[in-house]
């Protein structure tokens, strides 16, 4: 079902949005939003923004501009039941215990897996195309591609995403040559049908840095596994070698934050030039937007967006006309009003 919905900061909307609706022809109904409050529960603040929201009220789809070759696909994908974390139907309830249990084995599985990838590396001087590539050579044992919260026999996880065709793997690699990939951009980046997987996380490292994951686990923490209050997350295994649990988005984890910020800090400090370049203020507003207020990093944020806010008073700065919101989405991130300088 297709549902427009207005919403206008001041004044009436409704006179618009029948205004829109007759020169456009719209068919769907268009709800009109007074005050706003639809748009802010949803973290909408660029217009047009699409939602694609499942049979279950999960939000799938969120992004400001107009897109609709994409809407259309995550529709499809839904319809066809092809994208989603996989079926927890197929899943047995285990125990919370059990569960935590397979979370440290799995992380030592990842672990194991990021020195073979690196040795893989080391010798043939770039990534494997697939998992599979690491066995028996770099990767001894078989077993180790097999995460022990995963009751199939071998698959990632995740719905939609690629498999590896060679054996029944547990675990998503980000760095396939796969196309279409799934991803956050803070600036110009390869993107869409065309970019594969590797190409879109290399870019990804230049504003997300170490947390960039290179394989990832679904596996873990299914609703039937969690205890009241705890959420579902994910395994990353990082190009270090490090493993860290994420929420289903890593790029909007609270730990990841400061990362971003460390890659901000350090292209400000080349140059304006250098962070015009490498971020783009709108995604960058969309981002801090989204996350929940960072007390414990609140004087970095303050920090970042005082700098941002002197590039605003440039010339080259005040050519960007998002970069005010980029910097009152950073500072709410730092918790609010204290950002006056
Ligand atoms: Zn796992």
């Amino acid at each position: 079902m297709v549902i427009g919905v207005n919403t206008a900061e001041q004044g009436d909307p409704a006179p618009k949005a029948r205004q829109f609706r007759d020169k456009h022809r719209l068919t769907y109904p268009i709800l009109v939003d007074q005050g706003g409050h639809v748009a802010q529960r949803y973290g909408v603040f660029a217009f047009p923004t699409n939602l694609v929201v499942d049979r279950n009220g999960v939000v799938r789809l969120a992004g400001a501009g107009f897109d609709p070759s994409g809407v259309e696909q995550m529709i499809n994908a839904l319809l066809g039941g092809q994208v989603g974390r996989a079926p927890a139907a197929r899943q047995k309830p285990a125990s919370t215990a059990a569960a935590h249990a397979a979370a440290i084995t799995c992380a030592r599985h990842l672990e194991a897996i990021g020195r073979a990838i690196d040795a893989y590396q080391k010798e043939k001087g770039e990534l494997p195309a697939r998992l599979s590539d690491l066995y028996p050579r770099y990767l001894t044992d078989k077993a180790l591609l097999h995460c022990p919260a995963d009751r199939s026999p071998g698959e990632p996880g995740y719905q939609g995403v690629p498999a590896d065709p060679n054996l029944p793997i547990s675990y998503l690699y980000e760095m396939s040559l796969e196309k279409n990939p799934g991803g956050l951009l803070l600036g110009p980046g390869p993107t869409g049908e065309s970019a594969t997987w590797r190409e879109q996380k290399m870019a990804q490292r230049e504003w997300f840095g170490e947390r960039v994951p290179v394989v990832r686990c679904w596996h873990h923490a299914l609703p039937a596994d969690l205890l009241p209050g705890e959420t579902p997350f994910v395994l990353n295994l990082t190009p270090k070698g490090e493993v860290y649990r994420s929420g289903e988005l890593w790029e909007t984890d609270p730990g990841t934050v400061p990362a971003v910020l460390s890659a901000i800090e350090k292209d400000l400090a080349a140059g304006p030039e250098t962070f015009q370049r490498h971020w783009s203020s709108e995604l960058v507003a969309e981002y801090f937007n989204n996350l929940p207020p960072l007390p414990a990093l609140r004087n970095r944020l303050h920090s970042v967006a005082g700098q941002l806010a002197d590039l605003a008073k440039t010339d080259a700065g005040k050519t960007d006309g998002d970069l005010p919101r980029a910097i009152e989405s950073i500072t709410h991130a730092a918790g609010g009003e204290t950002a006056k300088r």
